[in-house]
Protein backbone atom coordinates (compact mmCIF):
# COMPACT_ATOMS: atom_id res chain seq x y z
CA UNK A 1 0.00 0.00 0.00
CA UNK A 2 3.28 2.15 0.34
CA UNK A 3 1.69 3.99 3.17
CA UNK A 4 1.94 5.19 6.55
CA UNK A 5 -0.76 4.74 9.32
CA UNK A 6 -0.35 7.14 12.01
CA UNK A 7 -2.25 7.04 15.68
CA UNK A 8 -2.91 10.42 17.70
CA UNK A 9 -5.34 12.14 19.85
CA UNK A 10 -8.93 12.74 17.99
CA UNK A 11 -8.54 15.95 17.31
CA UNK A 12 -4.97 16.68 16.19
CA UNK A 13 -5.34 15.27 12.99
CA UNK A 14 -4.19 18.03 11.10
CA UNK A 15 -1.32 18.45 13.47
CA UNK A 16 -0.39 14.94 13.36
CA UNK A 17 -0.70 15.39 9.39
CA UNK A 18 1.14 18.47 9.34
CA UNK A 19 3.89 16.67 10.97
CA UNK A 20 4.50 13.83 8.89
CA UNK A 21 4.52 15.89 5.39
CA UNK A 22 7.05 18.26 6.52
CA UNK A 23 9.18 15.24 7.63
CA UNK A 24 8.48 13.78 4.36
CA UNK A 25 9.72 16.77 2.04
CA UNK A 26 12.81 17.02 4.31
CA UNK A 27 13.46 13.37 3.24
CA UNK A 28 12.70 13.88 -0.36
CA UNK A 29 9.55 12.15 -0.21
CA UNK A 30 6.62 13.12 -2.10
CA UNK A 31 3.11 11.92 -0.69
CA UNK A 32 0.07 13.12 0.22
CA UNK A 33 -2.09 12.66 3.55
CA UNK A 34 -5.31 11.22 3.92
CA UNK A 35 -7.19 12.29 7.69
CA UNK A 36 -10.32 12.98 9.16
CA UNK A 37 -11.46 15.18 11.62
CA UNK A 38 -11.79 13.24 15.11
CA UNK A 39 -10.94 9.61 14.11
CA UNK A 40 -7.75 9.29 16.04
CA UNK A 41 -5.48 8.34 12.90
CA UNK A 42 -3.80 9.84 9.62
CA UNK A 43 -2.43 8.00 6.84
CA UNK A 44 0.27 9.17 4.65
CA UNK A 45 0.16 7.70 1.34
CA UNK A 46 4.04 7.32 -0.59
CA UNK A 47 4.62 5.92 -4.63
CA UNK A 48 6.69 3.17 -3.63
CA UNK A 49 7.13 1.10 -0.45
CA UNK A 50 10.78 1.88 0.06
CA UNK A 51 9.88 5.64 0.42
CA UNK A 52 7.67 4.59 3.85
CA UNK A 53 10.96 2.43 4.31
CA UNK A 54 13.34 5.60 3.96
CA UNK A 55 11.10 7.31 6.43
CA UNK A 56 10.90 4.73 9.64
CA UNK A 57 14.37 4.27 9.07
CA UNK A 58 15.31 7.74 9.20
CA UNK A 59 13.27 9.67 11.26
CA UNK A 60 13.45 8.65 14.73
CA UNK A 61 9.44 7.97 15.69
CA UNK A 62 10.50 10.61 19.19
CA UNK A 63 11.27 13.21 17.05
CA UNK A 64 7.22 13.23 15.93
CA UNK A 65 5.10 15.75 18.78
CA UNK A 66 1.14 14.48 17.70
CA UNK A 67 2.04 10.96 16.64
CA UNK A 68 1.30 8.16 19.11
CA UNK A 69 2.10 5.31 17.04
CA UNK A 70 3.19 4.71 13.29
CA UNK A 71 2.91 1.34 11.15
CA UNK A 72 4.22 0.72 7.88
CA UNK A 73 1.06 -0.36 6.03
CA UNK A 74 0.61 -3.69 4.06
CA UNK A 75 -3.22 -3.54 3.56
CA UNK A 76 -6.52 -2.45 3.99
CA UNK A 77 -9.09 -5.33 4.86
CA UNK A 78 -12.49 -4.10 4.07
CA UNK A 79 -15.78 -5.79 3.81
CA UNK A 80 -14.96 -8.28 6.85
CA UNK A 81 -18.01 -10.45 7.55
CA UNK A 82 -19.05 -10.30 11.37
CA UNK A 83 -18.45 -13.90 12.20
CA UNK A 84 -15.08 -14.58 10.51
CA UNK A 85 -12.73 -11.84 10.14
CA UNK A 86 -9.90 -14.12 11.15
CA UNK A 87 -9.48 -15.64 8.21
CA UNK A 88 -8.68 -12.74 6.21
CA UNK A 89 -6.34 -10.90 8.65
CA UNK A 90 -4.79 -14.48 8.85
CA UNK A 91 -4.43 -14.32 4.95
CA UNK A 92 -2.79 -10.72 4.58
CA UNK A 93 -0.49 -11.24 7.84
CA UNK A 94 0.70 -14.54 6.59
CA UNK A 95 2.09 -12.45 3.92
CA UNK A 96 3.58 -9.67 5.29
CA UNK A 97 6.70 -10.79 7.27
CA UNK A 98 8.50 -14.18 7.88
CA UNK A 99 8.56 -13.59 11.62
CA UNK A 100 6.74 -11.23 13.73
CA UNK A 101 8.02 -10.09 18.03
CA UNK A 102 5.08 -9.44 19.30
CA UNK A 103 0.98 -9.22 17.77
CA UNK A 104 -1.52 -5.95 18.41
CA UNK A 105 -4.92 -5.66 17.56
CA UNK A 106 -5.56 -1.82 18.31
CA UNK A 107 -8.59 0.35 17.35
CA UNK A 108 -8.45 4.58 17.20
CA UNK A 109 -8.47 6.27 20.28
CA UNK A 110 -12.35 7.68 19.68
CA UNK A 111 -15.23 6.93 22.34
CA UNK A 112 -16.58 5.15 19.25
CA UNK A 113 -13.39 2.82 18.46
CA UNK A 114 -13.07 1.92 21.56
CA UNK A 115 -16.37 0.11 21.95
CA UNK A 116 -14.43 -2.96 19.79
CA UNK A 117 -11.55 -3.30 22.73
CA UNK A 118 -13.23 -6.40 23.86
CA UNK A 119 -13.04 -7.66 20.19
CA UNK A 120 -9.42 -6.63 19.93
CA UNK A 121 -8.56 -8.21 23.27
CA UNK A 122 -10.91 -11.66 21.92
CA UNK A 123 -9.37 -11.34 18.40
CA UNK A 124 -5.55 -11.33 19.58
CA UNK A 125 -5.70 -15.11 21.05
CA UNK A 126 -6.86 -17.06 17.56
CA UNK A 127 -4.60 -14.75 15.88
CA UNK A 128 -1.67 -15.82 17.91
CA UNK A 129 -2.69 -19.23 17.95
CA UNK A 130 -2.61 -19.03 14.54
CA UNK A 131 0.69 -17.71 13.65
CA UNK A 132 2.55 -19.68 16.57
CA UNK A 133 1.23 -22.32 14.64
CA UNK A 134 3.01 -21.44 11.57
CA UNK A 135 6.17 -20.58 14.17
CA UNK A 136 5.43 -16.91 13.01
CA UNK A 137 5.09 -15.40 16.57
CA UNK A 138 8.69 -15.60 17.93
CA UNK A 139 8.33 -12.93 21.25
CA UNK A 140 12.05 -11.54 21.63
CA UNK A 141 13.17 -12.23 18.48
CA UNK A 142 14.31 -9.04 16.25
CA UNK A 143 11.75 -9.17 13.83
CA UNK A 144 8.40 -6.42 13.32
CA UNK A 145 5.71 -5.97 15.86
CA UNK A 146 2.31 -6.68 13.56
CA UNK A 147 -0.57 -4.45 14.40
CA UNK A 148 -3.84 -5.27 12.66
CA UNK A 149 -5.70 -1.33 13.79
CA UNK A 150 -9.33 -1.47 12.83
CA UNK A 151 -10.93 1.74 11.58
CA UNK A 152 -14.15 0.16 11.98
CA UNK A 153 -16.27 -2.96 12.57
CA UNK A 154 -15.73 -4.55 9.06
CA UNK A 155 -12.16 -2.67 8.22
CA UNK A 156 -8.44 -2.70 8.87
CA UNK A 157 -5.59 -1.78 8.32
CA UNK A 158 -2.55 -4.50 8.52
CA UNK A 159 1.00 -3.69 8.65
CA UNK A 160 4.28 -3.49 11.11
CA UNK A 161 6.15 -1.14 13.26
CA UNK A 162 9.87 -1.54 14.08
CA UNK A 163 10.25 -2.29 18.13
CA UNK A 164 13.32 -0.08 18.19
CA UNK A 165 11.84 3.00 16.51
CA UNK A 166 8.25 2.93 17.46
CA UNK A 167 6.12 3.35 20.24
CA UNK A 168 6.56 0.12 22.80
CA UNK A 169 2.83 0.56 23.96
CA UNK A 170 -0.32 -0.20 22.99
CA UNK A 171 -2.15 1.84 20.66
CA UNK A 172 0.89 3.94 21.60
CA UNK A 173 -0.29 4.84 24.82
CA UNK A 174 1.91 4.16 27.78
CA UNK A 175 -0.05 2.34 31.31
CA UNK A 176 0.86 5.13 33.74
CA UNK A 177 -0.14 4.53 37.35
CA UNK A 178 -0.57 7.02 40.03
CA UNK A 179 -1.19 6.19 43.47
CA UNK A 180 -4.89 7.17 44.82
CA UNK A 181 -4.07 9.65 46.61
CA UNK A 182 -2.60 11.80 43.92
CA UNK A 183 -3.60 15.42 44.16
CA UNK A 184 -4.81 16.03 40.39
CA UNK A 185 -5.06 13.96 37.91
CA UNK A 186 -2.43 16.60 36.39
CA UNK A 187 -0.01 13.95 38.61
CA UNK A 188 -0.49 11.38 35.70
CA UNK A 189 0.58 13.34 33.29
CA UNK A 190 4.16 14.66 34.80
CA UNK A 191 4.35 10.68 35.59
CA UNK A 192 3.79 9.78 31.68
CA UNK A 193 6.21 12.56 31.05
CA UNK A 194 9.27 10.58 32.90
CA UNK A 195 8.35 7.08 31.75
CA UNK A 196 8.22 8.36 27.67
CA UNK A 197 11.26 11.37 27.89
CA UNK A 198 13.64 9.60 31.04
CA UNK A 199 13.36 5.75 29.82
CA UNK A 200 16.46 4.47 28.94
CA UNK A 201 20.04 5.83 29.15
CA UNK A 202 18.91 9.27 30.66
CA UNK A 203 17.01 7.36 33.15
CA UNK A 204 19.41 8.41 36.49
CA UNK A 205 18.93 12.32 35.70
CA UNK A 206 16.43 12.06 37.85
CA UNK A 207 16.74 10.62 40.90
CA UNK A 208 16.41 10.60 45.04
CA UNK A 209 18.32 13.09 46.70
CA UNK A 210 17.63 15.95 43.76
CA UNK A 211 15.94 19.25 43.97
CA UNK A 212 13.29 20.49 41.51
CA UNK A 213 11.13 23.83 41.30
CA UNK A 214 7.56 23.52 40.27
CA UNK A 215 6.14 27.19 39.09
CA UNK A 216 2.68 27.00 38.71
CA UNK A 217 2.46 23.46 41.70
CA UNK A 218 -1.22 24.32 42.98
CA UNK A 219 -2.48 21.50 43.84
CA UNK A 220 0.46 19.35 44.05
CA UNK A 221 -0.27 16.80 41.30
CA UNK A 222 3.36 17.42 40.02
CA UNK A 223 5.23 18.03 43.27
CA UNK A 224 3.72 14.82 44.49
CA UNK A 225 5.06 12.76 41.92
CA UNK A 226 8.51 14.30 42.30
CA UNK A 227 8.75 14.01 46.23
CA UNK A 228 7.43 10.45 45.43
CA UNK A 229 10.91 9.66 43.96
CA UNK A 230 12.58 11.07 46.84
CA UNK A 231 12.89 14.86 45.37
CA UNK A 232 12.87 18.13 46.94
CA UNK A 233 10.57 20.39 45.87
CA UNK A 234 9.92 23.88 46.35
CA UNK A 235 6.46 24.65 44.89
CA UNK A 236 6.22 27.52 43.29
CA UNK A 237 2.02 29.38 42.85
CA UNK A 238 -0.58 31.74 45.34
CA UNK A 239 -3.08 28.67 45.13
CA UNK A 240 -3.37 26.10 47.61
CA UNK A 241 -1.14 23.18 47.96
CA UNK A 242 -3.29 19.23 48.65
CA UNK A 243 -2.57 17.94 51.60
CA UNK A 244 -0.96 15.00 50.08
CA UNK A 245 1.54 17.12 48.60
CA UNK A 246 2.28 18.58 51.62
CA UNK A 247 2.10 15.21 53.66
CA UNK A 248 5.65 13.83 51.82
CA UNK A 249 7.50 16.54 53.61
CA UNK A 250 9.55 16.95 50.55
CA UNK A 251 7.74 20.21 49.37
CA UNK A 252 8.35 23.57 50.46
CA UNK A 253 5.34 25.67 49.34
CA UNK A 254 6.31 29.30 47.70
CA UNK A 255 3.37 32.05 47.16
CA UNK A 256 4.30 34.26 44.33
CA UNK A 257 4.80 34.76 40.38
CA UNK A 258 6.32 31.86 38.55
CA UNK A 259 7.59 34.43 36.24
CA UNK A 260 10.12 36.41 38.76
CA UNK A 261 10.86 33.40 41.40
CA UNK A 262 14.57 32.31 40.98
CA UNK A 263 16.23 29.77 43.51
CA UNK A 264 18.98 31.28 45.65
CA UNK A 265 20.88 27.83 44.15
CA UNK A 266 20.46 25.89 41.04
CA UNK A 267 18.44 22.85 41.28
CA UNK A 268 18.37 20.14 39.26
CA UNK A 269 15.15 20.45 37.36
CA UNK A 270 12.49 22.87 36.88
CA UNK A 271 9.08 22.01 36.03
CA UNK A 272 6.51 24.39 34.99
CA UNK A 273 2.98 23.56 34.45
CA UNK A 274 1.64 27.29 34.09
CA UNK A 275 -1.66 28.24 32.05
CA UNK A 276 0.23 30.97 29.87
CA UNK A 277 0.87 31.74 26.78
CA UNK A 278 3.66 29.22 25.14
CA UNK A 279 6.01 31.47 24.28
CA UNK A 280 6.35 33.19 27.27
CA UNK A 281 6.61 29.93 28.75
CA UNK A 282 9.66 28.59 26.36
CA UNK A 283 11.12 31.98 27.25
CA UNK A 284 11.38 31.83 30.77
CA UNK A 285 12.45 27.89 30.69
CA UNK A 286 15.37 28.97 28.28
CA UNK A 287 16.37 31.28 30.85
CA UNK A 288 16.10 29.19 33.36
CA UNK A 289 18.22 26.67 32.06
CA UNK A 290 20.95 29.39 30.41
CA UNK A 291 21.42 30.98 33.37
CA UNK A 292 22.05 27.76 35.27
CA UNK A 293 19.36 28.44 37.17
CA UNK A 294 18.17 24.96 36.67
CA UNK A 295 19.72 22.00 34.55
CA UNK A 296 16.99 20.34 33.01
CA UNK A 297 13.29 21.00 32.53
CA UNK A 298 9.99 19.20 31.78
CA UNK A 299 7.14 21.84 30.81
CA UNK A 300 4.19 22.34 29.25
CA UNK A 301 2.71 24.63 26.20
CA UNK A 302 -0.84 25.06 26.25
CA UNK A 303 -2.53 25.42 22.88
CA UNK A 304 -5.95 26.75 22.59
CA UNK A 305 -4.69 28.35 19.60
CA UNK A 306 -5.53 27.16 15.91
CA UNK A 307 -2.06 26.84 14.60
CA UNK A 308 -0.74 24.40 16.89
CA UNK A 309 2.23 22.91 15.08
CA UNK A 310 3.53 25.94 13.89
CA UNK A 311 3.44 28.03 17.87
CA UNK A 312 5.33 24.82 19.12
CA UNK A 313 7.56 25.30 16.19
CA UNK A 314 8.23 28.88 17.12
CA UNK A 315 8.68 27.80 20.83
CA UNK A 316 11.77 25.34 19.93
CA UNK A 317 12.96 28.55 18.21
CA UNK A 318 12.61 30.32 20.76
CA UNK A 319 14.89 27.94 23.42
CA UNK A 320 16.79 27.15 20.32
CA UNK A 321 18.07 30.88 19.79
CA UNK A 322 18.74 31.54 23.64
CA UNK A 323 20.79 28.47 24.60
CA UNK A 324 22.83 28.94 21.49
CA UNK A 325 23.65 32.08 22.52
CA UNK A 326 25.29 30.60 26.07
CA UNK A 327 26.52 28.02 22.93
CA UNK A 328 24.47 25.13 25.23
CA UNK A 329 23.86 21.69 23.63
CA UNK A 330 21.32 20.47 24.81
CA UNK A 331 18.13 17.50 23.59
CA UNK A 332 14.70 18.45 23.66
CA UNK A 333 12.03 15.84 23.02
CA UNK A 334 8.44 17.29 22.82
CA UNK A 335 5.33 14.53 22.84
CA UNK A 336 1.54 15.24 23.35
CA UNK A 337 0.85 12.58 25.88
CA UNK A 338 -1.86 10.83 26.46
CA UNK A 339 -2.58 13.07 29.55
CA UNK A 340 -2.32 16.02 27.22
CA UNK A 341 -5.49 17.52 26.12
CA UNK A 342 -4.59 20.78 24.24
CA UNK A 343 -1.13 20.70 24.86
CA UNK A 344 1.92 19.22 24.69
CA UNK A 345 5.03 18.19 27.35
CA UNK A 346 8.47 19.36 26.35
CA UNK A 347 11.34 17.80 28.32
CA UNK A 348 14.72 19.95 27.92
CA UNK A 349 17.44 18.31 29.24
CA UNK A 350 21.68 20.11 28.91
CA UNK A 351 24.13 17.21 27.38
CA UNK A 352 26.93 16.32 29.08
CA UNK A 353 30.10 18.61 28.56
N1 LIG B 1 0.86 20.97 37.89
C1 LIG B 1 -0.22 21.23 38.83
C2 LIG B 1 -0.60 19.92 39.48
O1 LIG B 1 -0.03 18.90 39.12
O2 LIG B 1 -1.43 19.91 40.39
C3 LIG B 1 -1.41 21.89 38.17
C4 LIG B 1 -1.10 23.25 37.70
S1 LIG B 1 -2.46 24.15 37.10
C5 LIG B 1 -2.70 23.48 35.53
C6 LIG B 1 -1.76 25.69 36.74
C7 LIG B 1 -1.35 26.48 37.96
O3 LIG B 1 -0.53 27.55 37.53
C8 LIG B 1 -2.50 27.10 38.73
O4 LIG B 1 -2.51 26.58 40.04
C9 LIG B 1 -2.17 28.60 38.75
O5 LIG B 1 -2.40 29.17 40.02
C10 LIG B 1 -0.69 28.59 38.44
N2 LIG B 1 -0.19 29.83 37.85
C11 LIG B 1 -0.62 30.47 36.73
N3 LIG B 1 0.12 31.58 36.53
C12 LIG B 1 1.03 31.61 37.52
C13 LIG B 1 2.07 32.51 37.86
N4 LIG B 1 2.32 33.59 37.13
N5 LIG B 1 2.82 32.23 38.94
C14 LIG B 1 2.60 31.11 39.69
N6 LIG B 1 1.61 30.25 39.42
C15 LIG B 1 0.84 30.49 38.35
Amino acid sequence: MNALLLYCRAGFEKECAGEIMAWATELGVHGYVRAAEQTGWVLFQAETQDEITLITSELPFTRLIFARQWVQVAALIQGMPEGDRLTAVKAAVSQLAPRYSEIRVETPDTDVAKTRLGFCGRFTRPLTAALEKTRQLVPGASAPRLHVCFVADDAAYVGISDPANSAPWFMGIPRVRVGRDAPSRSAGKLAEALMVFLDGSNAHELKAGMRAVDLGASPGGWAWVLAQKGIRVTAVDNGPMAAAAMATEMVEHMRGDGFTYRPHHPVNWLVCDMVESPSRIAQLVAEWIARGHARHAIFNLKLPMKKRLEEVRRCEEIIAKRLEREDMSYTLQIKQLYHDREEVTLCLMRDKA
